[in-house]
């Protein structure tokens, strides 16, 4: 793989996948603009380096074809702002349009491509439509962290046609290498503190990460698959009764392996889902049967708290509890501070994680904040992302 700071960009028009998965109001406008500012350092560094840039990217969930409200065309004026220079618009990925552009693109020039998921081929990781992107440039860059763990035609497919001029952008290699420190050189005790609604999705990653931390700390809505699994009262909490064996073989794992699996001893508990529901705190095994968990308590706060304080690395992944609502964001945002006031290495992913130590005004007292939630938790739990490996495969 080469390097965006060795790589030669002069005359090279160069093909980045970008994440510009932003928020757009009704009015179109960038309500959140982090994603874009995030990829400016790359895309100046091709420009500086006299190369042109064509930026792709996918936003929203099209379903099928285009919907005005998906276009990036709505990106334009903001990116060019932030660029200092003008930005050409495709207003189709490939076709004819796209290889005009493309064509009379010079130097120091960039031209950002309508969204790639108005094709369903993107999220297929379909060859040939991999093949119609890579016409259109002469090396391929991926700068797209938060979709790195899908193999979809333009974060992995397209590497292929470019054996010689592949790379990370500065976002990847900096994901990368914080991520790579943490598996292979984590300061120990390791904690993982996994939270969120639901078990599924996060049972293999728990599963992978049982054989490499110390500490497994799970809460959120998840957390009462697991206490219900072992015979506690959860009331109306979130279960899915489909998992519970699959809990109960994660607690037995975790015990074998000598892993500190931790879950809530007290939750906050409502009489509904709703942010003026009447509030108490119960022990989570035992919550009424009208109730619901929907934080965790306390006393729970206080023993993940300490765990934290005396862990070499903690990496954590999504909330405590429905943090959406103030009643129910206060383990959350203990968590955010614990993390925060820790000695250890602290990773920060996923977008409620994030958003709740940024709400904290925290961030920065972080070590890594991984801009991609679902990538970073696959790629700390030990699995391959289709994002890297594709730019790593040997050159020729
Ligand atoms: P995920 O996308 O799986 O990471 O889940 C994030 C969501 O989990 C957030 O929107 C939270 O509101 C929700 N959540 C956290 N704790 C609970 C809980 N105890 N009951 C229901 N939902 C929860």
């Amino acid at each position: 793989m080469k390097s965006i700071d060795s790589y030669d960009f002069s005359g090279k028009k160069v093909l980045v996948r970008v994440d510009f998965n932003v928020p757009l109001d009704d009015t179109y406008t960038i309500t959140d603009t982090t994603r874009i500012d995030a990829a400016i350092p790359t895309i100046k560094k091709i420009l500086g380096g006299g190369g042109s840039a064509i930026l792709m990217s996918h936003l929203g969930r099209p379903k099928e074809g285009p919907e005005e409200k998906f276009s990036l065309k709505h990106l334009v004026p903001y990116l060019a702002g932030k660029l200092g220079v003008p930005v050409k618009f495709a207003d189709d990925c490939i076709g004819a349009s796209a290889a005009e552009l493309a064509k009379g693109l010079q130097p120091g020039e960039v031209l950002l491509l309508e969204n790639l998921r108005f094709y369903k081929e993107e999220t297929k990781g379909d060859e040939a439509f991999a093949a119609k992107l890579a016409s259109l440039g002469d090396a391929y860059m991926n700068d797209a962290f938060g979709t790195a763990h899908r193999a979809h035609a333009s974060t992995a497919i397209i590497a292929r046609f470019f054996p010689d001029d592949k790379m990370f952008g500065y976002i990847m290699e900096n994901e990368v290498k914080n991520i790579d420190k943490v598996l292979h050189n984590a300061g120990r005790p390791f904690t993982a503190i996994l939270g969120g609604a639901k078990v599924s999705g996060k049972i293999e990653i728990i599963n992978n990460l049982l054989s490499k931390v110390d500490n497994l700390i799970v809460g959120g809505g998840m957390m009462f698959t697991f206490i219900h699994a072992k015979g506690g009262h959860v009331g109306k909490s979130l279960v899915e009764d489909e998992l519970l064996e699959v809990a109960l073989h994660t607690m037995e794992g975790a015990e074998d392996l000598g892993v500190n699996l931790a879950i809530p001893t007290d939750a906050v508990i409502a009489d509904k889902f709703d942010n003026d529901a009447e509030k108490a705190v119960s022990s989570a095994d035992d919550i009424p049967d009208e109730w619901m968990g929907l934080d965790i308590g306390p006393e729970t706060v206080k023993t993940f708290t300490d765990i934290i304080k005396n862990s070499g690395t903690i990496l954590w992944n999504g909330p405590m509890g429905v943090f959406e609502m103030e009643p129910f964001a206060e383990g959350t945002l203990a968590m955010a501070k614990a993390l925060a006031g820790s000695a250890g290495t602290s990773i920060v992913g996923g977008g409620d994680s994030v958003a709740a130590v940024k709400r904290m005004g925290l961030a920065d007292e972080i070590d890594h904040v991984s801009t991609g939630g679902g990538a970073s938790l696959e790629f700390l739990s030990g699995k391959p992302l289709p994002g890297v490996t594709c730019l790593e495969e040997a050159d020729s």
